[in-house]
């Protein structure tokens, strides 16, 4: 019995700052369903309130403790594995969130790991300074690997993935921990904050990489958006549907969960 869905936010729920276009409709409908809404996304450089703003700006009705985001799930890891000195590459608000909850911003020669998010003042010397902390002994801890991603008007920018990239090209080693999708940390957490299990939840994403490579980790349900963001990514590629996870549209991954009810 299907109690909660977990829907990616950039390119399924909403393109950008445009709000899909089926999105209140089938938001409606999972309420009258009496369905939990969660919202799951790899951003790292907002917290958990600010995306709830987000979705509240667009016309949707988020509370902060049904987001996850890689940030803050990042520091959640840290706490629970007990890692106090952290050396940081990536958002103000990151640094924030790691200082919020008493843990130390630390330097490359005493922290007990990095943390890399998305940096959008990237440097050599941040990339040095990385490297500094790996030659001592650091844990490397990525918030995600997500190559780029879409905004609008098709425009792709590089993501997590490339500020990862560097510190992997600079030290021939990869990641200790990745946080954020595919790997299935974030859904741990929903899980255990909300006493959830594996059978009673429905995941709808629109990336094969990243959200349906989670849920098959999970072993959760899932339907894949396909449309709108092959549509902007290649208008050839709209057109073929390999696989019966893949839907054109909320509406039709919501019809799908419904069916499991
Ligand atoms: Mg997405």
């Amino acid at each position: 019995m299907i109690k909660g869905v977990i829907f990616d936010l950039d390119g399924t729920l909403y393109y950008g700052n445009k709000l899909a276009h089926d999105a209140q409709d089938v938001l409606e409908i999972l309420r009258k369903n009496q369905i939990d809404i969660f919202y799951i996304t790899n951003n790292s450089t907002k917290s958990r309130e600010e995306m709830a703003q987000k979705l509240i700006s667009l016309g949707i009705p988020a509370s902060s403790d049904k987001v996850y985001c890689s940030a803050s799930a990042s520091v959640q890891f840290l706490l629970d594995r007990s890692l106090k000195k952290i050396y940081v590459i990536g958002s103000k608000n990151l640094e924030n969130e790691i200082i919020s909850v008493g843990l130390e911003l630390s330097s490359p020669s005493e922290c007990e790991c990095i943390l890399i998010g998305m940096d959008f003042d990237i440097t050599y010397d941040k990339i040095y300074d990385a490297l500094t902390a790996l030659e001592n002994g650091a844990l490397f801890v990525a918030c995600n690997t997500d190559s780029n991603y879409l905004i609008e008007n098709n425009i792709l920018k590089p993501g997590c993935g490339a500020m990862v990239g560097a510190i992997v090209g600079a030290s021939k080693r990869q990641p200790d921990i990745i946080i954020g999708k595919p790997e299935i940390n974030m859904i741990a957490q929903l899980m255990n904050d909300w006493n959830l299990n594996t059978d009673e939840l429905y995941i709808i994403g629109d990336t094969y990489e990243s959200d349906v490579a989670m849920a098959r980790k999970c072993g959760i349900a899932y339907s894949q958006i396909i449309n709108n963001n092959a549509t902007l990514l290649n208008d050839e590629r709209e057109l073929h549907f390999h696989h019966d996870y893949e839907v054109r549209s909320l509406t039709e991954a919501v019809n799908k969960l419904l069916e499991l009810r």
